[in-house]
């Protein structure tokens, strides 16, 4: 994808004056790609500070503000599914008929999630996942540390290089996967294993997700274990590990896990009992992996 360089890069090209615009050696390129263009401005919207129908008011009012330095001024909103309804038609206003001298990126991974008004405003440029090979040989170059890690962060990265570098310079994000995949072979014995797991959980509840694509994608290669002689594994360093458990698992009863991650993920909100709803998980799991209780 690369949603957000795309955005800095026309940014750049709009605000450079050389003929070869952009050309990466003007003042104004190298403010832009420093991030210090005052003309440029980043919207950044996150769960405490969310893009709520104030601040796009405020965001509107800013855009009737001359630009600083440069003839244009220029927004990049990124994560626009993330802007609530009321918000969208706050801002539908400058979409429509922005001030002579504003340009406005807004990015998004989910189109659907934006008012059709706010579509029908726009030029709209679809973006394309990058290869999962791609990736990992960008990670090996740029992250040498990374080599032995590259190409689960390739495929865990969702075809996103921006993912991919924020995976690779997390120190916690492998080392979570680590230590839940130490636990995992407790799946397969005495039920009483699994409150070492739920406790694992428990201490990383604010990870769950990923915890549970972690989960999932070692519960997918055990399935890979049973069905490919070659298997093409997302956790190929844990190839030793996972076809020990694939010896006492079956690929039936891992689907049937792989599922019931797939649905806790779903399911799972804000205010629900958490150690409740993840032991029941994981009983169902250890019930699975026993060769009982499976649907398929
Ligand atoms: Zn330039």
């Amino acid at each position: 994808m690369g949603k957000k360089t795309l955005c800095r890069y026309l940014a750049a090209m709009l605000h450079c004056e050389s003929e070869n615009a952009p050309c990466g050696t003007c003042s104004t390129c190298i403010k832009t790609e420093s991030g210090n263009h005052p003309d440029i401005i980043f919207v950044e919207a996150d769960e405490k500070n969310p893009l709520n129908a104030e601040r796009a008011r405020a965001l509107v009012a800013d855009m009737y503000v001359k630009p600083f330095l440069a003839q244009r001024k220029i927004y990049i909103i990124p994560n626009g599914e993330q802007l609530s309804p009321a918000a969208q038609n706050t801002l539908l206003k400058a979409f429509e008929e922005p001030p002579p001298y504003v340009t406005i990126f807004l990015t998004t991974t989910n189109r659907d999630a934006l008012l059709k008004t706010v579509l029908s405003r726009g030029i709209i440029l679809s973006m394309h996942g990058c290869p999962a090979s791609e990736l990992e040989s960008y990670i090996c170059e740029t992250y040498p540390k990374r080599i032995a890690d590259a190409h689960f962060l390739a495929l865990s990265a969702g075809g996103s290089i921006g993912t991919a570098k924020r995976l690779a310079e997390d120190e916690e994000y492998l080392a979570m996967r680590d230590a839940l995949f130490a636990l995992m072979p407790r799946l397969t014995g005495p039920k009483s294993g699994i409150y070492s797991i739920v406790k694992f959980f428990e201490e990383h509840k604010a990870s769950l997700p990923v915890l549970l694509s972690f989960f999932s994608s070692w519960m997918r290669d055990t399935m890979y274990v049973h069905l490919e002689s070659e298997p093409s594994l997302i956790n190929s360093d844990f190839k030793s590990g996972i076809a020990d458990f694939a010896f006492s698992v079956s690929p039936k009863s891992a689907l049937c896990c792989h599922e019931a991650a797939l649905a806790l993920a779903a399911k799972i909100g804000k205010g629900s009992n958490f150690t409740l709803w993840i032991t029941d998980f994981l009983s169902e799991a250890w019930r699975y992996c026993h060769g009982t209780d499976c649907r398929h």
